[in-house]
């Protein structure tokens, strides 16, 4: 395996039905840990983003269940041959280290071959009519439908690969065209996955990337009146922008997190710091369903607090593409500024850092810290970085519980307990989508339901049988039957 090798220098055009199309305005795609160009990709201008939804609306998917497995396996089966190559282009234009990226392209694998798989089970029911006073000998059947329009599908930078695959794959399976907007923080995996569809068989016209900034062309892809659903992952900002911008149509929203890891009394403190630890940091901590607050009950809090530091010291921090490197950048230096900032915001209301390092750049290594009052910005805010944030709780279930649920978010969870009753109150009483009893909030499989409530999220939800459904129309049809 080599790390080591930087990816080639890529001008990247958009790929409108298949047609790589150019702009005059570019935007350049940056390494976060040297500042370095990875590559440029147009900027596209209103009118790119209608000349895709118009080519899209124009062609009609006839593929069979057959043919889409064929092209879903395909792809899942050409990620896993050049995962290397996937890797080395995440790193460089995330900052995520070697590690990190080549767990983000071996996962999309998963993503492709579970659509594969499910693409050929047809999910119909029928309801037989004979069963009231008022029944007749008839019965009715649903079959699921592609939407009569296009697919507006918008993405965030920190699943670059696996967040764009959870809703290509599940278009795809459906038989549904898609007009793509990769963010324009990390657009080229995006870009080198697109091609991989062509290539395992995908008609072009199914799918088209457009790139560039949101300012320009984001509502473009919001209103378009080819546009039956938009599909958006990313901040609440723009979620709730894209809820009041959409107007008559379909909207699947998966938004930010501020997920807990819950420490009870009786919990193996070494097995419960190992989860806060790898939950907080992985991924630069760049993950919706990070631990982004631990919430630990004080008889407890000592003990665990320095468990926790003795695994984050184990952490090594620095150049992702080092292979021995465990927490590469965060996005970008202005992330990683905010994220001092709240730091500082937090100690000088009465935290106290346990272990950290100077910040450099977009380089922000793990951090520690104690006594995090629940509600400073740090914890009440999302906090998309590295930080490992303690708070210390009353040793009262009914208070974490209600420390738990003090934010607008409810996206995921962890509990580490092994008491049933504490099981039970938390799965009935937290307010999140997921309630994962001894794994880290991010823990799922690509086939489960995935989302979150409040700020976290709106409409269907994903993974790839929930977003099957949501991309497609129930039908039902009756007819006579003895
Ligand atoms: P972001 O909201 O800044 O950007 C997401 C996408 O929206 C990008 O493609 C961006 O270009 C686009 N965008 C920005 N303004 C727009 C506008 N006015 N109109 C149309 N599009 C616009 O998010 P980000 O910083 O890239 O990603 C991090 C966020 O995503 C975090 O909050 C994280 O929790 C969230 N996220 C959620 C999930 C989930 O499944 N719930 C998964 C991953 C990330």
């Amino acid at each position: 395996m080599n790390a080591n090798v930087k990816p080639p220098f890529r001008k990247e055009s958009m790929r409108i039905a298949g047609k790589l199309v150019q702009t005059d305005d570019i935007v350049e795609v940056l390494n976060p840990y040297d500042n370095s160009v990875v590559g440029t990709v147009p900027a596209a201008r209103p009118e790119h983003v209608r000349e895709a939804f118009r080519s899209a609306k124009a062609f009609k998917p006839k593929l069979t269940r057959y043919e889409r497995q064929q092209i879903l396996q395909r792809t899942a089966e050409i990620l896993r041959d050049r995962k290397e190559e996937f890797a080395r282009l995440i790193v460089a234009e995330t900052g995520l280290c070697w590690k990190d990226g080549l767990y983000e392209a071996s996962r999309a694998y998963d993503v492709w071959s579970f659509a594969a798989q499910l693409t050929i089970k047809d999910d119909g029911e029928i309801y037989a009519c004979d069963i009231s006073p008022m029944g007749k000998q008839r019965k009715i059947f649903t079959t699921r439908v592609p939407l009569l329009g296009v697919i507006s599908a918008i993405t965030p930078f920190n699943h670059p690969l696996n967040m764009v695959s959870h809703k290509l794959a599940p278009a795809i399976a459906t038989n549904n065209r898609l007009v793509l907007k990769p963010t324009e923080l990390t657009p080229l995996t995006a870009l080198a996955l697109a091609d991989v569809l062509y290539e395992a068989g995908l008609p072009p016209e199914m799918l088209s990337v457009v790139t560039g900034n949101p300012s320009t062309m984001g509502d473009a892809m919001i209103t378009d009146p080819d546009a039956d659903l938009v599909t958006f992952t990313g901040s609440v900002r723009v979620g709730k922008h894209i809820a009041n911008t959409a107007g008559y149509k379909r909207i699947v929203l998966e938004l930010g997190g501020n997920d807990p890891l819950i420490v009870m009394e009786d919990a193996d403190l070494d097995r419960a710091a190992d989860l806060a630890v790898a939950g907080a940091t992985k991924n630069s901590g760049q993950r919706c369903t990070a631990v982004k607050r631990i919430l630990v009950v004080n008889a407890v809090a000592d003990e665990f607090s320095k468990l926790v530091v003795e695994k984050a010291k184990k952490l090594k921090s620095g150049d992702p593409m080092d292979p021995s490197t465990d927490v590469g950048t965060v996005i970008n230096e202005r992330s990683a500024i905010l994220f001092e900032n709240r730091v500082n915001d937090a100690v000088a209301k009465g935290a106290e850092i346990l272990h950290g390092a100077p910040r450099r750049g977009a380089l922000f290594a793990p951090t520690v810290v104690d006594r995090v009052p629940y509600d400073c910005e740090l914890v009440h805010e999302e906090t998309f970085g590295p930080v490992i944030p303690i708070v210390r709780c009353p040793d009262d279930i009914a208070e974490v519980i209600r420390i738990s649920n003090s934010t607008d978010y409810g996206l995921s969870s962890g509990v580490c307990t092994d008491r049933l009753d504490y099981v039970s109150r938390f799965v009935a009483e937290l307010e999140v989508g997921t309630v994962n009893v001894w794994e880290v909030p991010g823990y799922r499989i690509e086939m489960s339901p995935f989302g979150g409530i409040k700020d976290s999220g709106l409409g269907d939800k994903e993974g790839v049988v929930e977003a099957m459904k949501g991309f497609t129309h129930v039908r039902t049809w009756s007819m006579p039957w003895t």
